[in-house]
């Protein structure tokens, strides 16, 4: 027992027993759909869950990378369910979601990254849903041309795509990634569509510094990106990268107020905030921003 990776009190979250919760599982397992919430053993789904709010998670549960605070199996990828965009639009028509992210794991195989699949289930998710706002939450399309421009042509109403972390960390955290091909992937986002909603995220309590907090969030608004999201690190299991400390309300608190001065729409900054926590309200919010 490792007294340093023990949740201190505001960490800790009820276990999920609602019936809106058994609901959304067992809707889940019958379209055999992937969603974050389970996969990344996301401590708010009991929260979200009962709120009928869910982040889907197409192309597969097998990524082709292997970052190291995260929980998806790493291997041989799965084969696309060509239907998966028309499951993905039933269970969201079906739950009835104000708002939904739509994310996926890695797909380094396959030639366009799998943003033809993403621009799929976006039109799929407008045609049985019109009424529901879509967030997608990207890979980095890293070497895959025309990657982002397909999915912006789709028409998401808010573009994400997270740094997860400080440049310096990259080399033990992201590894196969690099900070400058997120950023730029952001950046292009804007560039083709203006008016297009740009979403980025970070965790902290990996080791990172304050200040290079501070510098990340520069570069994300040298990119343009609107909304920004900070969240406590929770390592999923003891082979995972270690928590370096938790990060207190107060200090995530301040990270607001400093990000709210560097320009951005929002920023979303709390020990639980994950990338899609509360995402539909704070959409609203950057709408009426
Ligand atoms: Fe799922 Fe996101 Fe909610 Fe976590 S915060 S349970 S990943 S919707
Ligand atoms: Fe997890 Fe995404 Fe990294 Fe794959 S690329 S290991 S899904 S964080």
């Amino acid at each position: 027992d490792n007294p340093i990776q023990r949740k201190p009190e505001w960490l800790r979250v009820k276990a999920p027993t609602s019936p809106e919760y058994g609901e959304t599982r067992s809707l889940m397992r019958g379209l055999r759909l992937n969603t974050v919430c389970e996969e990344a053993a996301c401590p708010n789904i009991g929260e979200c869950w009962k709120k009928k709010h869910a982040t889907f998670m197409i192309l597969g549960a097998v990524c082709t990378r292997a970052c190291a605070f995260c929980n998806v199996a790493t291997g041989r990828p799965e084969q696309l369910d060509p239907h998966e965009p028309e499951k993905v639009a039933e269970a969201v028509a079906h739950l009835k979601l104000e708002h939904i992210v739509v994310t996926s794991v890695d797909r380094d195989d396959l030639e366009d990254g799998g943003a033809g699949h993403f621009a799929r289930t976006i039109r799929a998710i407008r045609a049985a849903a019109p009424e529901t706002t879509i967030e997608v939450l990207t890979p980095d399309f890293m070497k895959k041309k025309g990657a982002v421009e397909t999915v912006v042509e789709a028409r998401p109403d808010v573009f994400n795509h997270n740094l997860e972390t400080a440049p310096r960390l990259y080399p033990t955290i992201r590894p196969g990634a690099r900070y400058f091909t997120s950023l730029q992937l952001l950046a292009r986002v804007k560039e083709i569509d203006p008016s297009m909603f740009t979403k980025s995220g970070i965790m902290v309590g990996l080791g990172e510094t304050k200040e290079e907090v501070f510098q990340v969030m520069d570069d994300l608004r040298a990119a343009d990106v609107d909304f920004m999201t900070i969240g406590q690190y929770l390592a999923p299991t003891p082979k995972h990268a270690k928590v370096d400390r938790f990060v207190t309300p107060d200090e995530f608190a301040g990270y607001v107020t400093v990000g709210r001065g560097k320009g951005f729409l929002m920023v979303a900054s709390s020990p639980l905030t994950r990338s899609s926590y509360h995402a539909g309200a704070d959409f609203e919010r950057l709408r009426a921003a």
